[in-house]
């Protein structure tokens, strides 16, 4: 095990780190970095020396790579290097009535879907407790700084990596930013390719936190395809896992659906999804297709995505349009780390329009 970092010590952690240092030390080093965002070098009321204790025992997980910045400014992406060179990517994203950290869980991913850069890259590791909730941390800092200062209300676990392929981690760290962290279950979403097992832990959790399933297709030939762990979890298994977190925490499940050209946005389609949607009253979230490296086709064009809506609409479904955010600066989503890799072309087989 490595030595624990910064945000991998809660309360208890700090408590013994602080043990023969005077009692309101802790609520200074506590305040300091979960309710102020401050880095320990700036806590001014400790003395030098004990800064510098604290440093070295609990070091940062996180070295900042790079910082782009789009949108106006409204959107983030921090690249990060970990202990041992590997690379994950963080975004914070500000709209008008909230601000969003979009984290990640794992460095790569082993899911393999089609589509997504970090899918095509390949799995590298697990990221531990201390390593996701300071990106949380981090990008907290970040929003809060400047003259418009921000806080942080959502958390979704959308980044690179499948949350629930590291569910311990994850769960922790949900926890962690909960409590620790003030964030409310229903300000924190999960994002999954549709683990079955983890979605039934999630379930009896006692923290309702919001469910997203990437389904992107509604027949297990198509999902086969695109999203393969559905060979192992087909639809029928997966929508009776959703409907079971839905009866245990009455919390809105959401479908991710990205547009692929010709592949998954006929009217077909639109029906396949409505009858998977409706008896769960699942709101569909449409993506429009971020281009990666590694997948030769085009996501719909905005007239087909309008029409795909609308279909949607008629046929009694709750449906948004997922703006792009931070697409200049390879930040949105699936498309994280795109380019820092070359990768082999796939070349998926297009359906006819129907
Ligand atoms: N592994 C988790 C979370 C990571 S991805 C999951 O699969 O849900 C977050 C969302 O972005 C998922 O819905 C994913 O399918 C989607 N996504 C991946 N690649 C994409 C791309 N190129 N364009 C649009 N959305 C993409």
């Amino acid at each position: 095990m490595p030595p624990p970092t910064r945000y991998d010590l809660d309360r208890d952690g700090w408590s013994e780190l602080l043990a023969g240092e005077q009692r309101f030390r802790l609520e200074q080093v506590w305040n300091g970095l979960y309710h102020q965002g401050r880095d320990l070098a700036d806590l001014t009321t400790l003395s030098g020396p004990l800064r510098e204790r604290l440093a070295e025992a609990a070091p940062l997980a996180l070295t900042e790579v790079t910082r782009s910045v789009s949108d106006g400014g409204d959107t983030v992406k921090f690249l990060w290097e970990l202990q041992g060179g590997a690379r994950v990517e963080t975004v914070l994203m500000h709209y008008a009535d909230r601000s969003t950290v979009c984290v990640s869980t794992q460095a790569g991913c082993a899911m393999a879907c089609s589509f997504c850069a970090t899918g095509q890259a390949g799995f590298e590791r697990h990221l531990g407790v201390g390593e996701i909730v300071e990106q949380l941390a981090r990008a907290r800092a970040v929003a809060a700084e400047g003259p418009t200062p921000r806080r942080v209300s959502n958390v979704v676990f959308m980044g690179m990596g499948e949350p629930l392929a590291n569910y311990d981690a994850t769960w922790t760290a949900i926890r962690r930013i909960h409590g620790d962290m003030e964030i409310g279950a229903r300000h924190l979403t999960v994002s999954t390719v549709g683990l079955v097992p983890g979605i039934l832990r999630m379930a009896a959790e006692d923290l309702p936190v919001g469910l997203a399933v990437s389904l992107h297709a509604a027949d297990d030939e198509l999902r086969d395809e695109l999203v393969p762990i559905n060979r192992k979890y087909p639809l029928d298994v997966l929508m009776a896992a959703c409907q079971d977190y839905v009866d245990a925490t009455h919390r809105r499940l959401s479908f991710e659906w990205a547009m692929i050209d010709g592949v998954n946005d006929r009217f077909v389609d639109a029906e396949r999804l409505a009858r998977l949607a409706r008896p769960l009253r699942a709101h569909v979230n449409l993506i429009p297709l971020n281009p990666t490296p590694g997948y030769a086709v085009r996501g719909s064009s905005g007239n087909r995505v309008r029409a795909f809506r609308g279909e949607l609409e008629r046929l009694g479904v709750n449906v948004t349009v997922r703006d792009t955010r931070g697409t200049e600066i390879d930040a949105a989503c699936g498309q994280l780390r795109a380019g820092h890799e070359a990768t082999a072309v796939a070349r998926p087989r297009r359906r006819s329009a129907t």
